[in-house]
């Protein structure tokens, strides 16, 4: 069975729970949606060469290919949108159980049916819920909401990035849907750049008047000049 994967590199995680982790992050290619504030353009298309320690790799690539080039015991599974190639990520998960390693997925929270394939060998997801005033896309809430009741069952939290243009009505159902699943799974407020410290204060305290858990955490990794 054979991948595309844009990348695989070590380093420290720089978003939501987990932040400062460090884990080995295997990055698929392809993404279903196209966000205005997305960072990772490049694996979104086209399905192009893999990069691993500054060399570049034909694509696809076998899963004994990648299994070599995981070191930490910790593995982010990212993309673009991991979700897409769910059965080459089922048949990588199920070889990285077996080596005993943790596994963390970064999911856009787009594809439920998918997800519920393999949330079973995951540790911990990181489930992105999409607002419109920041991704300039539709809304998605019943995918996200029926994403959320499968991902449950694990270690989960919700992400939401957010713009100055964020409506406290986006934030809201965002909030709602998680209560109507359970109310004290955390929510990540994570500001997209620049967005002021008292709007991201009076969301979080907006926030808290319906679901238990809600933080703000900016990424990490670029305020620490990393990737
Ligand atoms: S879901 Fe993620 S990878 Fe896809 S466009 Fe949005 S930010 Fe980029």
């Amino acid at each position: 069975m054979k991948g595309f994967v844009r990348e695989i590199f070590s380093s420290l995680q720089g978003e939501g729970l987990k932040v400062g982790q460090r884990m080995t992050f295997v990055r698929f290619y392809g993404c279903n949606l196209s966000c205005a504030y997305c960072d990772t353009k490049d694996a979104r298309s086209p399905k192009g060469h893999l990069l691993y320690n500054g060399v570049m790799y034909a694509n696809p690539v076998t899963i004994d290919f990648l299994l070599d080039k995981i070191a930490d015991r910790s593995v982010a599974i990212t993309g673009g949108e991991p979700l897409l190639q769910v059965d080459f990520l089922k048949g990588l998960c199920h070889r990285l159980t077996e080596s005993k390693k943790s596994l963390y997925l970064e999911t856009n929270g787009s594809l439920p049916e998918n997800l519920e394939e393999v949330v079973g060998f995951f540790d911990t997801v990181s489930l992105d819920f999409k607002v419109p005033s920041a991704t300039g896309q539709c809304p998605l809430w019943t995918e996200h909401e029926r994403s959320l009741v499968h991902a449950v069952k694990k270690d989960v939290f919700v992400k939401v990035v957010i713009t100055n243009d964020i409506q406290l009505e986006e934030l809201s159902t965002v909030c709602r849907i998680i209560a109507r699943v359970r109310k004290d799974i955390p929510l990540v407020i994570q500001p997209a750049s620049g967005e002021r410290i008292t709007r991201l204060l009076e969301l979080q305290k907006a926030a808290l008047q319906i679901i238990d858990d809600v933080r703000v955490i900016p990424q990490i990794h670029k305020c620490l000049g990393l990737r």
